[in-house]
């Protein structure tokens, strides 16, 4: 039997209706929309897209965004003055700094200038211990996405082994420790998997939920998959043909149980959870001192 869709596109748009409707709660209340201040360094094309959907993802729910433009030769300097200038503006809830940065500007420590309470990427490692320790403040933005397709889709993580394949910074180390936390979305028996894995098979095949987070087109095949599985596929790799995953979609999805496509699967989600990091550093700042 084929797998079920994890459709991200149909998810996104239920959790930014949900979203919009508590932005108007907060407004009618008598509180600010929430606002995201989003700086670009340079003109990548790719960023470019990405922070104009992100804008336009903030201002779809009624929250505010504002984009401030550095040029490509800015000094790392001129960029910690304008974090800090926002990090002490009152109507900037939540600050994202997109990636990658120009050479010259060490991206660790422009991450670790945004304030904690402003860190809507989750990137800071104040945040990225809270995580680990079981108290997140924000949860990162790819990995929150994969819990939510699991579970709002209603596919039980507790006590299943979960096999995630890479470990970078942003998706898969987070999304093991996230995986294996006590609670609702946690409480797998994780297995962190990455280049240095040999005979990665072995573990893929073990897994009931197999999290593809590699950056190489297809590379997960059918014969690495347990039939049953539910697979969630991070990876969106540019090819001649089009947008794909890492996971060889058509004869993985005739074997697993639940496949996520690309694309429309974990992307769209990904998105969202900026916003839910939004709101929830404005709720933040109206509690704070
Ligand atoms: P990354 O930083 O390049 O990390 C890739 C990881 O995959 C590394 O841990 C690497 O292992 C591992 N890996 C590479 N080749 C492998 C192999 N042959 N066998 C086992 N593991 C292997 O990538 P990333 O930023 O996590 O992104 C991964 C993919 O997700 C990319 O396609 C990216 O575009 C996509 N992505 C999607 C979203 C979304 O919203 N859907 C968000 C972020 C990223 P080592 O650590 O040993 O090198």
């Amino acid at each position: 039997m084929a797998a079920q869709r994890l459709d991200g596109n149909a998810l996104a748009r239920q959790i930014r209706a949900e979203l919009a409707s508590e932005v108007a709660a907060l407004v009618a209340a008598g509180g600010a929309a929430p606002a995201l201040a989003a700086i670009l360094v340079g003109e990548d094309p790719a960023s470019e897209v990405y922070v104009r959907n992100k804008r336009r993802d903030c201002e779809q729910v009624g929250m505010t965004s504002r984009l401030h433009r550095l040029p490509a030769s800015a000094a790392e300097d001129e960029l910690l003055a304008l974090i800090d200038s926002l990090n002490r503006d009152p109507h900037t809830d939540g600050i994202l700094v997109q990636l990658p940065l120009p050479p010259q500007i060490d991206s660790r420590a422009v991450l670790e200038a945004v304030s904690p309470f402003k860190d809507v990427d989750a990137f800071h490692p104040e945040n990225v211990g809270r995580l680990v320790h079981g108290q997140p403040r924000f949860l990162p933005c790819t990995p929150h996405a994969v819990q939510l397709l699991l579970q709002r889709n209603g596919l039980e993580t507790a006590g299943r082994h979960a096999v995630v394949v890479g470990r970078s910074d942003i998706v898969g180390k987070p999304l093991s420790i996230m995986l294996g936390l006590r609670g609702a979305g946690g409480d797998a028996t994780v297995t962190l998997c990455h280049s240095r894995t040999p005979r990665l098979a072995t573990f893929t095949r073990q897994a009931d939920i197999l999290v593809a987070a590699i950056g190489q087109p297809r590379f997960v095949t059918a014969d690495m998959v347990r039939e049953g599985a539910a697979v969630i596929d991070v990876g969106i790799n540019r090819t001649p043909e089009g947008l794909v995953g890492d996971v060889d979609f058509e004869p993985v999805a005739a074997k697993a149980s639940w496949i996520t496509p690309v694309p429309g699967g974990v992307g769209p989600l990904t998105r969202v959870c900026l916003l839910v990091n939004t709101l929830a550093a404005a709720k933040l700042r109206t509690s704070l001192p």
